[in-house]
């Protein structure tokens, strides 16, 4: 049954490209950006953003009750307020989704995930980490495209199985509930990005955080020191977000071709905020 969606959902997908070739711009329509185009077609019809939402609704109230969210109001307040704004810039988040941003008390852990339908949460080890606002945008941007990008959605029915996923969000299967949540937050390996879906967070994730005014060398910054990084706290975020070095030197390549790169740093709000945790 689900083969059979798959199939049908490919077939359609490449004859509606074959049969609109305007769609690639009039220039040669390139076999992988194709594929990327089907498999985005395919979750879309598997798992559509009613039934994303759904789910993670289900999986954000899991996480916070295996999770200890940070007591600090303003602590909050102020990564909501940074998320959000790098949100606004992500247009091509599928309609239906709404953006939330909460701060897990953890300082052992270096880390942010995103669930389902736009719950996105950062650890408070990343937020020390962070020297400034700049730094923490570029994380919660890599973290919003990873949902405007469906990589969940597409992560989820590949590595669970769309009859589970449809049975979760419908209330069925509570068992697994758990250890999808651990999965997610990035405690296995299991569900983890590839390497292509990183690239492609990076990619769309750092023109969201500079178009909402952001210094795009915050995410050079803060994934110099990811990558520099040891300790089990680390190695926590290496085995949710691949880290090979050429994700830094590719947003090097993306900031060099950008016109405005004086965006804002607001370091002294951030280590104002850095006192609450
Ligand atoms: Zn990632």
């Amino acid at each position: 049954m689900r083969l059979h969606l798959v199939a049908f959902a490919l077939a359609s997908g490449f004859l509606a490209l074959i049969a609109l070739p305007a769609h690639a711009g009039g220039g040669m329509l390139r076999l992988d950006k194709l594929l990327d185009q089907a498999e985005r077609m395919v979750t879309d019809t598997a798992l559509p953003i009613a039934k994303e939402n759904q789910l993670g609704k289900k999986l954000a109230k899991e996480t916070e009750k295996e999770n200890k969210l940070h007591s600090s109001k303003e602590v909050q307040q102020y990564v909501a307020r940074v998320g959000k704004k790098v949100a606004r810039e992500a247009k091509d988040t599928p309609k239906g989704i709404k953006y939330t941003f909460k701060v897990i008390d953890d300082d052992e852990t270096v880390n942010a995930f995103a669930l389902p339908g736009g719950h996105i949460y950062v650890y408070s080890g990343l937020l020390k980490l962070a020297s400034d606002e700049a730094e923490l945008a570029s994380v919660l941007g890599h973290e919003v495209a990873h949902v405007s990008q469906r990589h969940i959605a597409e992560r989820l029915v590949a590595g669970v199985g769309l009859e589970k996923l449809i049975g979760i969000a419908a209330g069925k299967h509570q068992e697994d509930l758990a250890g999808l949540a651990g999965q997610l937050a990035g405690q296995g390996a299991m569900l983890s990005f590839g390497r292509e879906q990183e690239s492609d967070a990076d990619e769309h994730g750092l023109p969201y955080a500079v178009a909402a005014g952001y210094d795009p060398e915050g995410f050079v910054r803060l994934f110099g020191k990811l990558k520099k990084g040891e300790g089990p706290g680390f190695l926590v975020f290496l085995a949710s977000h691949p880290l090979p070095s050429e994700r830094i030197e590719d947003a090097q390549a993306q900031i060099a071709k950008m016109k405005d790169k004086k965006g804002k740093t607001n370091e002294a709000a951030y280590r104002k905020m850095l006192e609450q945790l």
